[in-house]
């Protein structure tokens, strides 16, 4: 058994932004353990996408698993596919992007295994002595870490969070990717469920995991009718609007703005929070942002703790004025 295999994702015929830092876990833990690392992607027509994972210039092997009744997600398609590579690829590791389409059919596909999924991590730490890496996920929303090791044989299933590994941080290789086709056998009346339509909350709902910029507001707005102060300096930096939960418990913004615990988990390049005090629920939704600006009014306010940048002040004036000042810049 040998080797690193990393499940690739698309959404809307596109690679997801998180199946690159599934990659970039996956060469994390290749370099310290001496492994290869072979990238799969999964579907009906997988020819260009497979390419465009080779043309990275990344050190994988891609495998294209292609099959017509793959054309659309259904979990047992996917379980029975990826069951069939496994075995077929017999790797050491099978790292997953955490997404909700691995939450689904994930756990199902490690029993078909006899395995366990390590679900949810956010750091690697490499192999010590005699004993495998180490794999930490956060319990109790985020307030402690627990660390698992693979005891068992066979191959060891884990999923990586949103924002945890960056995607940056994949090594690029001097060849070009080598790609090679994987036909699994499935029968249509294995699937047990019938596709529809892939969900989308409203018609102008926001996706904030894939979004770079973002500036989010908190309840230090104080009420709906002050949001537009906000809503300018995210059209001027173009931003995402995100906030956290008051605002949305409240009816100011809709569900799928709201970031932490019990909405969508976010990795920009820039998280812009604005009179949000950063409460542990809040924080583990942002935290893997690369660079965090905090403006608050409370010089002791958590989310202090883990900006790169703080302004301590009233946001009713940094706010204008920083909006000022982009706009400025930009003529
Ligand atoms: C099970 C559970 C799940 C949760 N899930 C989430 C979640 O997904 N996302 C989430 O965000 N929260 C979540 N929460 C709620 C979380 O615990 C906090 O209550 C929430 O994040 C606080 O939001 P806030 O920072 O906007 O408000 P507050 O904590 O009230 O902070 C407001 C901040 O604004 C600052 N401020 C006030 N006026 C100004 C001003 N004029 N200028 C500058 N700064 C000012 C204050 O100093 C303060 O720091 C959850 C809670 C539970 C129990």
């Amino acid at each position: 058994m040998s080797g690193i295999l990393v499940v690739f994702e698309t959404r809307a015929g596109r690679i997801s932004r998180i199946s690159w830092e599934a990659l970039a876990a996956a060469q994390r833990l290749a370099a310290a353990q001496n492994l290869t690392v072979t990238a799969a992607i999964v579907g009906a027509d997988t020819e260009s996408l497979a390419a465009e994972i080779a043309s990275k210039g990344v050190p994988v092997v891609v495998v294209r698993v292609d099959h017509p009744l793959l054309a659309q997600y259904t979990p047992d398609a996917f379980t029975l596919a990826l069951q069939q590579l496994i075995q077929s690829e017999a790797p050491a590791y099978v790292v997953f992007p955490h997404t909700y389409q691995v939450r689904d059919y994930a756990p199902a596909l490690a029993a078909r295994l006899g395995q366990v999924l390590i679900s949810d991590v956010v750091d690697i730490a490499p192999q010590t002595g005699n004993t495998g890496p180490v794999f930490t996920r956060q319990l109790m929303q985020g307030r402690l870490n627990g660390n698992y090791r693979a005891t068992g044989s066979g191959p060891c299933l884990i999923s990586v969070q949103a924002g945890a590994f960056r995607a940056e941080s994949s090594q690029p290789a001097a060849t070009a990717a080598e790609i090679k086709s994987f036909t699994p056998t499935i029968e249509a009346a294995q699937i047990r469920t019938k596709p529809s339509e892939p969900f989308r909350g409203s018609a102008q709902s926001v996706d904030l995991g894939s979004a770079q910029l973002i500036v989010s507001v908190g309840r230090g707005i104080k009420e709906a009718e002050n949001l537009p102060i906000v809503q300018e300096l995210a059209t001027a930096l173009g931003a995402e609007l995100a906030a956290s939960r008051p605002i949305c418990d409240n009816g100011w913004l809709s569900m799928d703005h709201q970031v932490g615990s019990s909405g969508q988990t976010v990795s920009p390049k820039l998280y812009l929070a604005v009179g949000i005090s950063g409460a542990i629920q809040h924080l583990v939704g942002m935290k893997g942002s690369q660079c965090i600006v905090a403006i608050n009014k409370d010089p002791d306010a958590p989310i202090f703790e883990i900006a790169d940048y703080g302004i301590v002040g009233d946001l009713f004036e940094v706010v204008p004025a920083l909006t000022a000042a982009i706009k400025a810049a930009k003529q």
